[in-house]
């Protein structure tokens, strides 16, 4: 490929950009769809379907595209490869159709931002839209212009690893955050060699998987999947989400990837999607070991038939899909279909005009690209406990303890899904804690353990000795990288290896102590909480969290992020989330715990209610809690109106003061709980929020208008309508609560 062609080519798509309306833009793109249609061959329609990882020799691969039998690659990161790949599909191929080139950019590309739950952490989509936008300018660079994130399976288990990759447990965060990476990754336009396709998975209910297992059976009823699981994927489709993944789970006996109820009705006739559907990871062929076809001929007829346009890796649809068409198994119309929409797709990314990379190479590690992911790092971290404001450090503080296996830990803070991200560019806490404030503070520096499975407690009488010698001790625990992400689920969610030993024998030294937990979900630290002065929980915050957490400890920064997710205090408690329905025996306050049971105590005379002898009730932390160095005191709920009809739109304010010393930020948050409905509702449902920022003794009026419209949930009849009855309405700092208030909608 020469520079002509690369300028020629570039200067065609800037004249389209120029002369066409968006309207007319896409009016083109349907006819230039429909022209190269009725010029293909099935075999090179079905070319088009096939999604390959690279494997075999560069010469195999060439001569595959070469033949018109790839439409996409995945996992190819060489510039070089890309564009003598493309170049042989669009000079050799027949009809020159280009290549799309994807790779799961889920956090980042080089700069790795906090994991996606983190991001959810931040309750700042604008933010979160911004790291996006960065992962794309330095994936696009690599010639990658498909991602497959957003993420946005409702996660409620911890013991699922990919609750790391997902945006928590709420419906309504799921979608608010969804949107904003899709429009970060897909930017102003498509058609801009910076973009990338955004890719809505795990189409669905994947995050519900029984056990907390990965890939396992999911049993959601049709209601719940409508009111929980499927509105982030509707918000996403509505944002413009240019592509869909089918999950690998089976719900209710009915693997997604061969789901008709799913790929059709919602999503192509209810939503009236115009998008692309892929397949995850062979999870066509693997309808097979899930006992719902019998071959691979069977899988592409069901996952074709069902409404999946490309399938990732496993090649059943290249291999049957002619003789699928032969047998009347297969209209060539449903091809057809599946291929406008992948077309459709490469058009409007502009891949025609602009098949090859033009990036420049050194946007990777950018300085600006850095500032924002240490922007969401600072933003990401959650301030669980802060007694006798310990944090942030003071200017008294002369030697500091660093203890703890994540202190250090290059490649495990980036956390799950980095393939890209080097830990050679990663910052660590200790790194940053000696570069910008050593020469404040003499750094003591005993990991005490070496990584976080370690059990060997040997080093621990160090990281004690160090502990002795300091005004301040803060230990860096969690779990590496490794533990959280896909087929990485666990049973037991404590600190593993000697970590609970270290933060026991730390504790009893009686210096402050001060715990960072770096992981890729909840963990059970009751105990740690209990043990330490001050605890901010990091989920894997990525390639700047050192300095992120650096300057949140010394109060350059003040924490302001909030649980995306309800943390358990023993994993018998989960799947554990504040939006459950309400039981005929909510727990009264007075049940009697375990270690108060009297002895021969009578049948009934633990209180009968809905709760756990050993556990209690509530979670350690409930979703949306977290603290500040700021106070904030809510104040004056009202309401526009007490009666609302169903087209209304209510106001509701409430003052918010900082009563505190620091400038923060608080997210404020608005639950509405639906009191009776035709089917029993959840207790509280998150609706919107809002982040305010605050100096010290200012106050502000924060003021949300609620649309009646978005109080409809699918109901006995499955339709989705707001009930008349009685609502109640609550705002304040995390989903426990709130001032609250009650309103009618007639
Ligand atoms: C995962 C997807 C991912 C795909 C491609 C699968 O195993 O479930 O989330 O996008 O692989 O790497």
């Amino acid at each position: 490929m020469n520079l002509k062609n690369i300028l020629s080519a570039t200067f065609c798509a800037f004249l389209a950009a120029c002369t066409t309306s968006p309207s007319g833009e896409e009016a083109s793109v349907d006819r230039r769809v429909e022209d190269l249609l009725s010029k293909m061959t099935l075999q090179e329609k079905i070319g088009q379907m096939n999604q390959v990882s690279p494997y075999g020799s560069e010469e195999e691969m060439l001569g595959l595209v070469r033949a018109g039998k790839v439409g996409s690659f995945l996992n190819l990161t060489s510039a070089e490869l890309v564009n003598k790949l493309q170049e042989v599909a669009v000079k050799e191929s027949r009809l020159g159709i280009p290549l799309l080139m994807s790779r799961d950019v889920i956090h980042g590309y080089k700069t790795i931002f906090p994991i996606p739950l983190g991001q959810a952490a931040t309750f700042h989509p604008e933010l979160v839209q911004a790291g996006a936008r960065v992962a794309a300018v330095e994936a696009s660079s690599d010639g990658i212009r498909w991602t497959f994130a957003p993420m946005i399976d409702v996660s409620r288990d911890a013991r699922w690893g990919r609750m790391a990759e997902s945006c928590g447990e709420d419906p309504y965060l799921n979608a608010v955050m969804g949107v904003a990476m899709v429009k970060g990754f897909q930017g102003d336009s498509l058609n801009n060699s910076t973009s990338m396709a955004a890719c809505a998975k795990h189409f669905a209910a994947y995050g519900a998987a029984e056990g907390g297992k990965d890939y396992n059976s999911t049993f959601i009823p049709e209601r719940v999947l409508r009111n929980v699981y499927l509105p982030s994927f509707e918000a996403v489709a509505k944002a413009g989400c240019a592509t869909f993944m089918t999950s690998f789970n089976d719900n209710d006996g009915v693997p997604s990837t061969g789901n008709p109820f799913l790929l059709k009705q919602v999503l192509r006739d209810e939503w009236k999607y115009d998008g692309m559907v892929v397949t995850d990871w062979a999870s066509a062929t693997e309808m097979i070991a899930h006992g719902f076809c019998k071959d691979r001929k069977e899988a592409a007829e069901k996952a074709i038939n069902a409404g999946v346009d490309m399938e990732m890796v496993s090649a059943s649809f290249l291999e049957n899909l002619e003789t699928l068409v032969k047998e009347n198994k297969v209209s060539e119309k449903v091809i057809d279909e599946a291929v406008r929409n992948i077309l459709r797709l490469k058009f409007r990314l502009g891949l025609f005009e602009q098949p090859y990379i033009v990036t420049e190479q050194s946007v990777k590690y950018a300085p600006e690209h850095l500032a924002k992911a240490k922007e969401a790092a600072e933003q990401s971290v959650i301030l669980l406990k802060n007694e006798e404001e310990v944090l942030p450090l003071g200017n008294s503080i002369r030697t500091l303890a660093v203890v703890g296996p994540m202190a250090d830990a290059p490649h495990d803070q980036m956390g799950t899904w980095v393939f890209d991200g080097e830990k050679s560019h990663t910052q660590t806490p200790l790194q940053a804690l000696r570069s910008m404030y050593g020469d404040k503070v003499q750094i003591l520096y005993e990991p005490g353990v070496a990584y976080s499975r370690d059990k060997r407690t040997a080093g621990i009488a160090k990281a004690v000795a160090a502990a002795r010698r300091a005004d301040v001790v803060v230990a860096f625990v969690g779990e590496e990288a490794i533990l959280s992400g896909e087929a990485h689920s666990l049973a037991d969610l404590n600190l593993r290896g000697a970590q609970q030993e270290l933060i026991q024998a730390l504790s009893q030294t009686g210096r402050p102590l001060v715990t960072v937990v770096m992981a890729g979900r909840p963990l059970t630290i009751g105990k740690q909480v209990e043990e330490s002065d001050a605890v901010l929980y990091s989920f894997h915050p990525g390639t700047m969290g050192g300095p992120a957490l650096a300057d949140l400890l010394f109060g350059k920064r003040v924490p302001c992020g909030k649980t995306p997710v309800t943390f358990p205090r023993m994993s018998g408690q989960v799947p554990i989330y504040y939006a459950h329905h309400h039981t005929g025996r909510a727990p009264s306050g007075s049940e009697t715990l375990i270690d108060d049971i009297p002895l021969e105590a009578g049948q009934t005379s633990l209180g009968c209610t809905s709760f756990y002898m050993d556990a209690g009730f509530g979670p350690l932390f409930p979703f949306g809690y977290g603290l500040s160095y700021a106070q904030f005191e809510y104040s004056q709920l009202k309401l526009s109106s007490e009666k609302l009809s169903q087209d209304g739109v209510l106001t509701a304010s409430v003052q918010l003061t900082n009563t505190g010393k620091y400038e923060g930020t608080e997210v404020v948050q608005l639950y509405v709980g639906d009191k009776v409905g035709s089917v029993t509702r959840p207790v509280k449902e998150l609706k919107a929020f809002q982040r305010i920022s605050l100096k010290p003794g200012e106050s502000q009026v924060v003021a949300f208008k609620l649309p009646v419209s978005d109080l409809a949930f699918w109901n006995v009849d499955m339709k989705k309508v707001v009930e008349p009855g009685e609502f109640t309405l609550w705002i304040g700092s995390h989903s426990e609560e709130g001032l609250s208030a009650g309103f009618e909608v007639i």
